[in-house]
């Protein structure tokens, strides 16, 4: 274990303590975040957080459940992206460590999209991200599945290899995320969704986001939750 990196990291969540006057904050910079992933929000031209963004950032980098809804275009991905790359930064995570952190989303589009951003944002880190979205060789993705931190996933797809494929281990799981989960329950994935959640460690951050708050996801959010926090961001807010 690097030490001069251990203390660094001591010192930044030392940070976590201050309170941040989210009305106040003019930059992600703003935020206690490792430089690493400020300089990767930079190049990729994020400078100044959105809405949910600035209500979620402490909560999920502190390690908080939270059920989070804004409406389509409000930068959700961010919401979560940050603290996946955060929190894997803060426990000196390797490749030796496994999937940290499981993303599932409800189409091959946005799964595309999210792995892209991450891809951007996460740049300077060290941590290796993997595609789950089925249309792909199957064994192509069963061979590099052991070897992500970050998987970003649709729901069937995932559920496949959790079934089939002995390579498939996400015991060390520090952090789920149900991306847009109201849509993945519109297009019929509840029971699969279920499934997943029952097939991963219980100990564990979840982070869901929706764009609407419908009574399918609050009942998906009482199975996948724990003591969340519950933000909401209004169109004209
Ligand atoms: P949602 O998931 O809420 O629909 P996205 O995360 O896809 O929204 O973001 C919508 C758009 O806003 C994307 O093009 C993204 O690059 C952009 N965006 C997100 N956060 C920021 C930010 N802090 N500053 C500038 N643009 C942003
Ligand atoms: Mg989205």
């Amino acid at each position: 274990v690097n030490k001069p990196e251990k203390e660094f990291i001591s010192q930044l969540q030392a940070k976590y303590e201050e309170k941040v006057d989210s009305t106040n904050i003019k930059s992600f910079a703003n935020f206690p975040l490792s430089p690493k992933t400020l300089k990767g929000l930079k190049t990729s031209g994020y400078n100044k957080p959105t809405d949910i963004q600035r209500e979620t950032l402490m909560l999920g980098i502190t390690g908080k459940d939270i059920l989070g809804a804004a409406q389509t275009g409000s930068g959700k991905t961010l919401a979560f992206i940050i603290p996946i790359l955060e929190r894997l930064f803060c426990k000196q995570w390797t490749h030796l460590d496994g999937l940290g952190a499981l993303v599932i989303t409800p189409t091959r589009e946005l799964a595309y999209q999210i792995f892209e951003t991450l891809r951007r944002v996460g740049s300077f880190h060290d941590f290796s991200a993997g595609l789950i979205i089925g249309g792909k060789d199957l064994k192509f993705e069963r061979r590099r599945m052991d070897q992500c931190n970050i998987i970003i996933c649709t729901p069937g797809r995932l559920l496949q290899h959790m079934d089939e494929n002995p390579l498939f281990n996400a015991d060390n799981l520090q952090i789920l995320v149900l991306d847009e989960a109201d849509r993945c329950l519109d297009m019929g994935f509840e029971e699969t969704m279920n499934a997943i959640i029952a097939n991963l460690p219980v100990k564990r951050q979840t982070l869901l986001f929706s764009a609407t708050q419908t009574k399918s996801v609050k009942d998906l959010a009482r199975l996948s939750l724990k003591d969340p926090s519950y933000v909401a961001v209004h169109e004209n807010a």
